[in-house]
Formats: structure tokens, C-alpha cells, sequence
């Protein structure tokens, strides 16, 4: 994969797919491997207990969020769930000029603006083996119930509808056997540095 990169070193690769998918913990699995980063979005979101600042997202106000819009600091940008979410352009930038894979765990509207702004970048669209399985682990994260819930189930059916623009499509039936199928995709089970 790496003849796609263009005059870039680095690689950008888009990971989309419905909220409950598994996208994050695959990109936990995937950045354990020193050749690949993460991109931190900025989100208007409020923290989950578990989460950090800096570490998951940079949790930002409204106004935060417009006056780096406003500044072009986002390489994208959408409205998710009723919340903002953006990628910082310039660490996908300093991500480009090295030799590394640097993951943009994004929605699918953001997804359409870096593959146009980046059309060397990669995109992977996780999908789950079945709604039913969907629905039961949207519920079992216990944070987004009653209204939270309905929604996400709403546009997690939606989001599905846009598969087929990503250039790769993985069943997240095993956690193992996805990541293993994107490392393939990503060419980095070729040399392992670990
Ligand atoms: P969550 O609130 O569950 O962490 O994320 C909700 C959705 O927003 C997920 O589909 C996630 O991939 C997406 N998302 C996270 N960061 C960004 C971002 O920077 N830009 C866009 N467009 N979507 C994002």
C-alpha cells in the first residue's frame, strides 16, 4: 500500500463505522505497533468517565470549537449526535511528511472531506457482523441510554448506508481477525519492528 501515498511518507487512513462497531478498540490494537499513530480529535462532546483529556479527545466549549474552525485549524469537521468533532490539521500535516500510519478514527461526513482534501488517503469502513450484536453492545456501554440510544441505533443504520464509498470494507466479527485483516491492508505485517 505504500505506492498509494503520493509524495507523502506517511500514510493517512480513514477508520470509519457505526457507533458500537468496535472502530476504537481496533485502533487500540492498531497503535500498538510504533509505526502507527492516532490522530486526537477535538470534540464539544462531554468526557466519559473513563476517558482523557488529551488522550481521547481534547474536550473543548462551543466557542473553543468555532474560533479553531475559524482559525482553519481542522482538517475536517462534523456535527455528530449533536456534538462537534474535528480533526487537527497540522499534526496530520507533521503525520505526512514521516514515515508512519497515522489513523483518523472519523464519522462518515468527515470521512468525505479528508478523501477529498487527502485523496491519498486510505479508507477502511468497520462493519459489525449483524445489527443484532450492534444494538446489544450500544447498550451494554451504558452511557448513551433511553433517547442517546434510539439515536445512535438511528445513525449507526444510516452510516451503514455509506460503506461502499471506503475502499475497504472489514467484518468486525473477531476483534483479532480485523486488525490483523487491516494490518494486511496497511502492509504492516510485513516487517514487524516490535
Ligand atoms: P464518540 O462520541 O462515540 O467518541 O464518537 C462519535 C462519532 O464521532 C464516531 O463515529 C467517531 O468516529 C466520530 N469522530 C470522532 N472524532 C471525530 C473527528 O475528529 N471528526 C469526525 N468527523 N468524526 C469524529
Amino acid at each position: 500500500m505504500w505506492s498509494e501515498r503520493g509524495n507523502s511518507r506517511g500514510q493517512v487512513v480513514i477508520i470509519s463505522g457505526p457507533s458500537g462497531c468496535g472502530k476504537t478498540t481496533i485502533c487500540q490494537e492498531l497503535v500498538k505497533d510504533p509505526r502507527v499513530r492516532k490522530s486526537i480529535s477535538v470534540t464539544t462532546r462531554p468526557r466519559r468517565p473513563q476517558e482523557k483529556e488529551g488522550r481521547d479527545y481534547y474536550f473543548v466549549t462551543e466557542e473553543e470549537f468555532e474560533r479553531k474552525r475559524k482559525e482553519g485549524k481542522f482538517a475536517e469537521y462534523a456535527r455528530y449526535s449533536g456534538h462537534l468533532y474535528g480533526t487537527l490539521l497540522e499534526p496530520l500535516e507533521r503525520a505526512l511528511e514521516q514515515d508512519m500510519v497515522y489513523l483518523l478514527e472519523i464519522d462518515v461526513q468527515g470521512a468525505r472531506q479528508i478523501m477529498e482534501r487527502f485523496p491519498q488517503a486510505l479508507s477502511i469502513f468497520i462493519l459489525p457482523p449483524e445489527e443484532g450484536v450492534l444494538k446489544r453492545r450500544l447498550l451494554g456501554r451504558g452511557t448513551d441510554l433511553g433517547k442517546g440510544l434510539a439515536t445512535r441505533v438511528e445513525i449507526a443504520k444510516e452510516e451503514l448506508s455509506h460503506a461502499s464509498r471506503y475502499r475497504y470494507r472489514v467484518v468486525n466479527d473477531r476483534l483479532e481477525r480485523a486488525v490483523e485483516e487491516i494490518r494486511i491492508i496497511l502492509g504492516l505485517d510485513q516487517k514487524e519492528h516490535r
